[in-house]
């Protein structure tokens, strides 16, 4: 047996094998030989989501494609790329560069297998975009069958496999229209809740990609805004400013202490809180302002590790749903120790897919992990739950959530389609686990 740990060590699983095919052919021959033989099969990515999702369960066989990971082609003149499943987003972040593409969107995390990002629904902010999913124009996959299929964004079963929770069988190729190389001007500010509501939809509308965070137990509020530019690129110096000090030294391993302390003393999170609102939001009627290219002006360095909760609901509920968690979290007395981060995604029409049929706000919290040491946060992820349900909220697919069957039967008009096409595609379940079980009741 072997041991697989996924980044947040939040879940655990215990394959019988990993192993690390290097061709398509090598995938459908195994794909084949567990399907004989019974042996549950799961492909893992880069281990980012914060559930069980990508584990095979102790009898069964993980995949990694890590090795399975090259550019097949780009086409310049469209601006697409395919791929071999396995590709981590940072290596083709450096091809497209070198080929001057840029990814059309990114979340803040940029280390995921492009694959496990598709299969969860990954996404960024900016409501003239969609899940990262949404720019593959075609997937290719080795079936629960061991059949080789392509699925191209013009055919009817795209809306299937665009969010297929790695259900469907294994992805080995994608093709991803991306763009002309660009840069973003990154605008930080702060804001007070009010004048955000009062500006929201000339905030949507009127930058490419717009998201906002509160800083618990405070009266903060900081405004994202990126926008494509060709400003001239910001300085080595302040980059490494904004990435290596601010960002990794100050935002992780700094606050990392401060919280280890605040985990024997968990009434110490309002101060610790006020103090890196302090040292990393604008001051007051202060602008900050940068320029670089888009995949570092979307990233954030995660070091410090944690847990999460993310839920999408009606973008028209966004300050209904942010009050009431704000409310919650007074009358509670929970201590929540990280930004709240608040997100917006256009709609499409997967049918597993978060932001089916309408945009939406995305609405995460997170509790760290200082130094291993575990607050207790059970409480606080079930009262969001419990307030992101009422809004007919969807979970994200890669982090944590605690609803039933039902929940996700009433909040997905697909959801019992979704079954009856993985059940069809993989009679014997092979790529089932308990995950997938747990969602089916
Ligand atoms: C620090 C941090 C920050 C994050 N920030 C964001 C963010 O900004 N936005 C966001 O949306 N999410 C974010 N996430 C969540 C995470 O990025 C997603 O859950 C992502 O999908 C994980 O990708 P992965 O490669 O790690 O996949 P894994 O977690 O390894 O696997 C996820 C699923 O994909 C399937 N899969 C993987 N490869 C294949 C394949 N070739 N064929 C079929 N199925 C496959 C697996 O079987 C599994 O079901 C963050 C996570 C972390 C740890």
């Amino acid at each position: 047996m072997k041991d697989l740990k996924n980044w947040a060590r939040t879940a655990l699983c215990h394959p019988k094998e990993i192993l690390y095919p290097t061709s398509q052919e090598e995938i459908v021959t195994l794909v084949k030989s567990c399907k004989q033989s019974n042996t549950p099969l799961k492909v893992v990515g880069a281990k980012h989501s914060y559930n069980d999702i990508f584990c095979a369960g102790k009898d069964g066989i993980n995949i990694s494609l890590k090795a399975f990971n090259n550019i097949v082609n780009i086409d310049h003149q469209k601006h697409t790329v395919k791929v071999q499943a396995g590709i981590r987003i940072p290596h083709l972040i450096k091809i497209l560069k070198a080929n001057k593409l840029s990814l059309k969107n990114l979340g803040t995390n940029v280390f995921d297998s492009l694959a496990g990002a598709c299969s969860t629904g990954y996404h960024g902010s900016g409501i003239a975009h969609g899940i990262f999913a949404s720019d593959v124009l075609a997937f290719e996959v080795v079936s629960p069958q061991g059949e080789v299929k392509i699925i191209k964004n013009s055919d009817e079963a795209f809306n299937i496999y665009a969010v297929g929770l790695g259900m469907l069988g294994v992805i080995t190729h994608i093709t991803l229209q991306c763009e002309p190389f660009y840069k973003l001007e990154v605008i930080e500010k702060r804001m007070p809740f009010e004048e955000i509501e009062a500006n929201f939809k000339t905030l949507l509308k009127e930058n490419d990609h717009f998201k906002f965070i509160w800083i618990p137990h405070t009266e903060d509020f900081m405004v994202w805004l990126g926008n494509r530019s060709d400003k001239e690129e910001s300085s080595s110096f302040k980059k490494w400013m904004t990435y290596g000090w601010t960002g990794v030294v100050v935002n992780n391993f700094f606050h990392e202490l401060l919280l280890f302390v605040a985990s024997f003393k968990r009434d110490l999170v309002p101060s610790i809180n006020r103090l890196m609102s302090k040292i990393l939001l604008p001051k007051e009627g202060e602008v900050a302002q940068s320029v670089y290219p888009s995949h570092w002006a979307f990233f954030l360095p995660h070091v410090l590790k944690q847990d999460v909760v993310e839920y999408a609901f009606k973008i028209e509920e966004t300050f209904d749903v942010f009050g009431e968690l704000i409310e919650m979290i007074k009358e509670r007395g929970i201590y929540v120790d990280t930004p709240i981060e608040v997100r917006f995604v256009k709609k499409d029409d997967y049918w597993l897919s978060p932001t089916q049929g309408e945009d939406v706000c995305f609405i995460g919290t997170k509790i760290h992990f200082p130094l291993r040491r575990q607050p207790e946060y059970t409480r606080y992820f079930t009262e969001v739950d419990k307030i992101l349900l009422a809004h007919s909220g969807r979970p994200h697919w890669g982090k944590q959530f605690r609803i039933t069957t039902e929940d996700f039967k009433k909040n997905y008009k697909k959801w019992d389609d979704f079954w009856e096409f993985v059940d069809k595609e993989d009679p014997k379940g092979i790529f089932q686990n308990a995950f997938s079980k747990r969602l089916r009741g």
